[in-house]
């Protein structure tokens, strides 16, 4: 079984957002709502700061504190590590929403917790992300974490990279190469 991540090259993403279009659109998301987002931030310190632009979605933690507050079960772990919400119970009681240190949750116009699900139903076909397939710098990595000869592994075990928050302790996937 797979343990699926994604990786975004700092040094090739521009900032376009054709990831969160891809989103959108693949996924059907509310008119008003958006499953990833491109951010800026400011690093480093005067006179040596420079702009960071960040393509930010739900970080499919290994541990997960939305799945182990959720009251339901409707959060929960999927194939390969993703973490999925269950429609049918989720009674949209916003305790994942309060949980996740990241942002990543909404809910949607149906009153159900909806967030990145890594388009895991592009996955189980053989297929990337949507957001993966779009980005038009090939800035996204997405792939195995336990599989060393995948693009994903080779890419983090070359590259310095960092996980955002990682004090929080919720194990992340996603990350950011430097
Ligand atoms: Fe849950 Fe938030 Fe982590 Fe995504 S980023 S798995 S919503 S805690
Ligand atoms: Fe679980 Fe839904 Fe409540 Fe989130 S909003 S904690 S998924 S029941």
């Amino acid at each position: 079984m797979p343990r699926y991540g994604m990786a975004i090259d700092l040094r090739t993403c521009m900032g376009c957002a054709a990831c969160v279009v891809a989103c959108k659109v693949e996924n059907r998301v509310d008119e008003d709502a958006f499953r990833c987002r491109v951010t800026q931030r400011s690093r480093g310190e005067f006179p040596n700061v420079h702009l960071e632009i960040l393509s930010e979605r739900c970080n499919q933690c290994s541990d997960a504190p939305c799945v182990w507050n959720c009251p339901t079960g409707a959060s929960h772990y999927a194939d390969g590590g993703i973490v999925l919400v269950d429609s049918g119970r989720c009674t949209g009681c916003k305790a994942c929403l309060a949980a996740c240190p990241y942002d990543a949750r909404f809910i949607n116009s149906r009153g159900v917790a909806e967030k990145c699900t890594f388009c895991v139903h592009r996955v189980r076909e053989g297929l990337q992300p949507a957001c993966v397939s779009t980005c038009p710098s090939r800035a996204m990595i997405f792939g195995d974490l336990d599989d060393p000869s995948s693009g994903l592994s080779r890419a983090l075990g070359s590259r310095r990279h960092r996980a955002l928050k990682p004090e929080a302790g919720t194990t992340p996937n996603l990350f950011y190469l430097e």
